[in-house]
């Protein structure tokens, strides 16, 4: 065996250099890194061919002084940590100190500097990592970076550079990526002379990513806020209706860096559950702010991955953040328009919405208009509550309670709507009273209905789950789930794996209503289920549950179990297509639709329903 050698530094920093740079972008994304950690309010950013030719950074930062600019350009100097403790709450973009040190091994390099306490500046050339004499030059104060023919002396490297218009969209992204973060500096990037952004400071986020994406995707952006004692995020996320093929426009920035994380993007797919097709991704752009010592940024050559300490937690509350945000809003699209001026955000409509949805969430939904009565007690509610069937008397008391006109209301001797049975005049009052309700059936199937400016041809099956998955996940989390326990608990067998998964997940199972208790073996004793929930029975509920769980194992990503049981029960729970109903539960259904802001697609993402609006019937009839 050949003897052991320490390897000459330009070995080592052609090593680094292999980690770190892997392409112009990646000279980009370290100087810019740099001008950004150097303090700098302007960041100019000038490539010739794709980076191939140059890449010059120039900043008006802090600068670096004559005496220390020869340490800029060697490895492991750095002026961002001083001992292995600083690893643990590093708040620079940089801190490995082998960036310059592996640029100037591969290219050409100039480095052009001065400190706001020096008259003037110093100039330093590195060609090969070959260092040429140090000197003064006059400029202003900051740093300008100058790299040429990179990769020059690593032919392979150089070989595998792609073309220009190729390498040039991952500089933009680079570029985009570092802007977003920094709204309140500028930043010009300029392409063989032509300029690509020159992005003037502003104050407001989204006005940096319209700058940068494009006014109509800002317009469709939705403000998004969760904080706790240690985290916080913040952002945007766009309005359903504005999607992607893919999950590019994610951006996702921690402490000011751009990441990407998979826990915390399949955490966003799940807040728009329901609200997408299959294969569309959501449009992201959230801030997350965290102490810098519950995460190791040390992890990734390039930093682009980190590791949390809590990493379901973070999940969790984005995923929570998102979904109750969406829960006051009125997405709800108008299908056949392009997206444009339909005026979804009308905020008198969002806020009596909002209340709607909370009145429904605390189970005292009443008429809509009817806003003065005092709540009621829970219990008197939740006693109240018969079982589902399928639509539940719950849902139809609702419907029948829509319709009382307002002069009746004192009938009922006192008795809490809630609790009062419908009188058999209000039973019979004609569906259209006041509200546009009319609906048919059709092959046991759809359900069809007039819109405020259209037909809609509706999915029983998907929006009969939409709806249900809406009412038990308030319900259950206000903790005011109806549960119906069973006369004679009954022993339900499962696997061996089934049966330690709903044990380990008592809890969780608890809240959902399901109350189980070991029972010997791989049996487990049943004595409760969701009232709302009689199909399938109580002890083929618990084997889908139990098979569900043990499915979700197998999945690499964390997942909130809670939604994902909460939809696998209202899919099995609700009517299927071929399941005729009756006119009133074609009505309370359609009732329910407006009750709930992502009707529009079941939790599976098929869409619920399909809008022909006038305006298209017209056409086609031609009418105009
Ligand atoms: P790191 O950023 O990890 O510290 P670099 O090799 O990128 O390592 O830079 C080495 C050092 O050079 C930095 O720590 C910083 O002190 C100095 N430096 C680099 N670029 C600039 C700049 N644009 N302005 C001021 N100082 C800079
Ligand atoms: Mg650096």
């Amino acid at each position: 065996m050949a003897t052991i050698q320490k390897l000459p530094p330009g070995v080592v920093n052609k090593i680094a250099a292999g980690e770190v740079i892997e392409r112009p972008a990646s000279v980009v994304k370290e100087l810019m890194e740099n001008a950004v950690d150097a303090g700098a309010q302007r960041i100019d950013v000038s490539v010739e061919k794709g980076g191939a030719d140059l890449i010059r950074v120039a900043d008006d930062g802090c600068g670096i002084s004559a005496d220390e600019l020869h340490l800029a350009i060697e490895s492991h100097a750095t002026s961002k940590i001083y001992d292995a403790e600083d690893l643990f709450r590093v708040t620079t973009l940089g801190f490995r100190g082998e960036a310059l040190a592996s640029i100037a091994e591969i290219s050409h390099l100039s480095l052009r500097s001065r400190v706001a306490t020096s008259t003037s500046g110093v100039e330093l050339e590195v060609y090969g990592g070959e260092r040429r004499e140090q000197v003064p030059v006059g400029g202003p104060v900051g740093t300008t970076l100058e790299i040429r023919n990179l990769f020059f002396n690593t032919p392979v490297r150089r070989k595998f550079m792609k073309t220009t218009q190729t390498e040039m969209g991952h500089i933009s992204e680079t570029f985009n990526r570092i802007a977003l973060a920094h709204p309140e500096r500028h930043f010009s990037l300029r392409h063989n002379q032509r300029v690509i952004h020159d992005l003037a400071p502003v104050s407001r986020w989204d006005e940096r990513i319209a700058a940068l994406f494009g006014r109509d995707l800002a317009e469709s952006l939705i403000e998004v806020e969760s904080s706790d004692e240690e985290t916080r995020f913040a952002g945007y996320v766009a309005d359903p209706s504005v999607n992607r093929g893919n999950n590019r426009l994610q951006y996702l920035l921690l402490n000011g860096r751009y990441i990407r994380d998979r826990s915390l993007q399949y955490a966003l797919g799940e807040a728009y559950r329901g609200l997408l097709l299959t294969g569309r991704f959501p449009i992201a752009f959230l801030r997350l702010e965290v102490p810098p010592d519950i995460v190791d940024v040390n992890v990734h050559p390039t930093k682009l991955e980190v590791r949390f300490q809590d990493g379901a937690r973070l999940y969790r509350q984005l995923l929570s953040g998102i979904r109750n945000k969406f829960l006051t809003l009125d997405l709800t699209p108008r299908a056949s328009s392009d997206g444009e001026g339909s005026g979804a955000h009308d905020p008198v409509k969002a806020a009596h919405h909002q209340q709607e949805l909370r009145d429904w969430a605390t189970g005292q939904l009443t008429r809509s208009t009817h806003t003065a009565e005092p709540p009621l007690a829970r219990e008197s509610l939740d006693s109240a509550v018969p079982p589902f069937r399928p639509f539940g008397d719950d849902l139809n008391r609702t419907c029948n309670e829509m319709l009382t006109s307002p002069d009746s209301e004192g009938a009922a001797e006192g008795l809490p709507h809630a609790v009062r049975p419908p009188t058999s005049s209000e039973a019979a009052l004609p569906l259209t009273a006041g509200v546009p309700l009319a609906g048919v059936q059709v092959h046991n199937r759809y359900l069809i209905t007039e819109s405020e400016d259209g037909v809609v041809v509706i999915d029983q099956h998907a929006l009969h789950e939409r709806v249900l998955y809406e009412q038990i996940r308030e319900r259950v989390l206000a903790g005011s789930l109806e549960v119906q326990k069973l006369l004679i608990p009954q022993s339900v067998s499962l696997s061996p794996a089934e049966a330690a998964a709903v044990l380990e997940h008592r809890e969780t199972l608890a809240r959902l209503g399901i109350s189980i208790e070991p029972f010997g073996g791989d049996t487990v004793l049943l004595s409760s289920h969701p009232a709302m929930v009689t199909r399938p029975d109580p002890a083929e509920l618990l084997r889908q549950v139990a098979d569900e769980l043990v499915e979700g194992q197998r999945q690499p990503q964390p997942r909130d179990l809670l939604d994902e049981l909460l939809h696998m029960i209202s899919c099995k729970a609700a009517v299927k297509a071929g399941d005729p109903l009756a006119a009133e539960e074609v009505a309370a259904l359609l009732q329910q639709r407006h009750l709930f802001q992502d009707t529009h697609h079941c939790p599976h993402g098929r869409p619920t329903a399909l809008v022909f609006t006038c305006e298209e019937l017209d056409r086609r009839f031609l009418r105009t």
